[in-house]
């Protein structure tokens, strides 16, 4: 038996490798930061060649770092940000285009002639979304839209098109040399394109963005071989086992298995998803359906998703567009010189508004600014942000799902700030609590594919092996939470209607 498996966590500032062992703790891991490009307002890039190159450099520096080799390694599973849509020539494995990264917010114009007099609704019933700038499909829309000879090239059946997960897995599998082109239904369930109930490309969905169906890659489970490491590569052979959407590898990670289960994730942006089992549960409220896992043969799970566009981003825009803080940790003891925010509410909107409004047309606002406001208060007011659009997410969660929280899991590079969490405590009047292994992400990316090659037997060791790390109790008066949401919802009513 092969000792170890690693996970390829490929996420939207930087792509990490992890070596994980049997009982799920962290052996060895790589990590390094990729270019952010923003051509325009609104747009947001990756060099997808630049993402490729460092994904080998982070698995060889975690593999050197604890003395492995491939011989090691039982298997792959991949986990990445999600909705990122790349477009490549598959004769020469050069992608035509920039990945165009999901906050990006250029398909504005193509969402509303697509949703035409329907409105963003149109294929909610299908794919379980609404109509946003979020999703992949569009992406690859205006790509074949706006590049020069894309379009003919992907009529003649020489372009493929995928989420990163497949750009990953097509370039690890040999590339223009046999490169497997496979996606799962995590991320399929992204692209807009994947009708929920049959879990296969909806073709009359394809036609409308003008996709030709040779593009696609085809669809599999999130647990099960897809394909062998290269032979010349750094993982020979060794199977490719697990794929999973970031969000969904987290909840995995953090054993979601049971119906009404939930976690969320302090990230770039922030993500809830609760498991609402083998039912499709469509929202009311705003929130997203969408594929929560599905292990090999087994029926596919599937989870009610509440996304924020900006949370951790905000504390990033705030260090490197502000100057406000030098490094991200440093907002906690900021917000902690001051007693409350002292009157102001930051609504970082910056790609529209997500969960629950789905306001493209939004842009961010900071209100309630007097003389007495410090930079204190706006350190404050940005954490605060983070929380109070958790509060509306989790308040949607209980809509559609009938389903009282009694406590959240939280996991993220944002659940570090002690400060964020008792207030996130404090607002959601819920318990908040912080497993041992806080790379849940990875860590279920490597549960996927370990259970795929039987290096685990199944969901029961995930959840045998997880392990709580820390708990923050609410404590704030309840007159004192109504004002602040109350408050709170003010502030969101001045950041619609920006765009014209
Ligand atoms: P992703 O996987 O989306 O790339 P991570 O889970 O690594 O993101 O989290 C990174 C985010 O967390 C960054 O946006 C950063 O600004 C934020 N962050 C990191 N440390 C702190 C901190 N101590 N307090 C608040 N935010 C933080």
């Amino acid at each position: 038996m092969k000792d170890y498996i690693l996970a390829i966590d490929q996420g939207t500032t930087s792509s990490r490798a992890i070596v994980f062992d049997h009982s799920g703790a962290i052996v060895s891991s790589g990590q390094k930061e990729h270019e952010q490009i923003f051509p325009q307002a609104g747009w947001v890039e990756h060099d997808p060649h630049e993402i490729w190159t460092n994904v080998r450099e982070v698995v060889g520096l975690a593999l050197t770092k604890a003395d492995l080799t491939h011989e090691d390694i039982a298997a792959v599973g991949i986990t990445n940000q999600r909705e990122t849509a790349v477009v490549w020539d598959k004769n020469t494995g050069k992608a035509v285009y920039n990945a165009i990264v999901w906050q990006d917010t250029r398909t504005q114009k193509i969402i509303d002639k697509l949703g035409g007099d329907d409105g963003a609704d149109k294929y909610k019933d299908r794919v379980g979304l609404p109509l946003a700038t979020y999703f992949a499909g569009p992406k690859v829309m205006w790509i074949l839209e706006n590049v020069e000879g894309a379009r003919e090239q992907a009529e003649a059946g020489d372009l493929l098109m995928g989420t990163i997960d497949s750009w990953v897995l097509w370039n690890m599998t040999g590339g223009k040399n046999g490169g497997v082109h496979v996606t799962d239904v995590t991320n399929a369930s992204r692209t807009m394109l994947m009708d929920l109930t049959t879990l296969s490309w909806d073709e009359s969905i394809a036609a409308d963005m003008g996709i030709p169906m040779s593009m696609l890659p085809e669809i599999r489970s999130s647990a099960e071989v897809y394909g062998q490491g290269r032979r010349g590569g750094m993982l020979p052979e060794v199977p490719i086992a697990g794929i999973l959407g970031d969000q969904q590898a987290a909840t995995f990670g953090q054993a979601c298995f049971e119906v009404g289960m939930a976690k969320n994730t302090y990230g770039t942006g922030n993500f809830m998803l609760m498991n609402t089992g083998e039912e499709l549960v469509p929202s009311k409220n705003g929130l997203l359906t969408t594929v929560c896992y599905k292990i090999g043969d087994k029926p596919a799970i599937y989870a009610l998703e509440g996304s924020i566009a900006v949370t951790g981003s905000l504390v990033q825009w705030l260090r490197d567009n502000v100057g406000l803080i030098k490094t991200a940790p440093e907002i906690e003891d900021l917000a902690a010189s001051v007693d409350d925010n002292g009157g102001a509410y930051f609504v970082p909107a910056f790609s529209g508004l997500f969960a629950p409004y789905w306001r493209s047309d939004a842009r961010g606002a900071l209100v309630g600014l007097t003389r007495y406001v410090k930079a204190g208060h706006i350190a404050r007011a940005a954490l605060e942000a983070t929380a109070y659009q958790t509060a509306e997410v989790l308040d949607a969660m209980r809509a559609d799902s009938g389903v009282d929280l009694t406590e959240l899991k939280v996991d993220g590079g944002m659940v570090v700030n002690d400060v964020l969490m008792q207030f996130q405590a404090d607002i959601l009047d819920v318990e908040v609590v912080r497993p041992k292994v806080a790379e849940t992400t990875a860590l279920g990316a490597a549960y996927a594919a370990g259970i795929a090659v039987g290096y685990w037997d199944g969901e029961q060791d995930v959840i045998d092996n997880w392990a709580e790390d820390k708990r923050w109790r609410p404590d704030l008066d309840e007159d004192e939470r109504a004002r602040m949401m109350r408050n709170w919802k003010k502030a969101v009513t001045k950041t619609m209607d920006w765009v014209d």
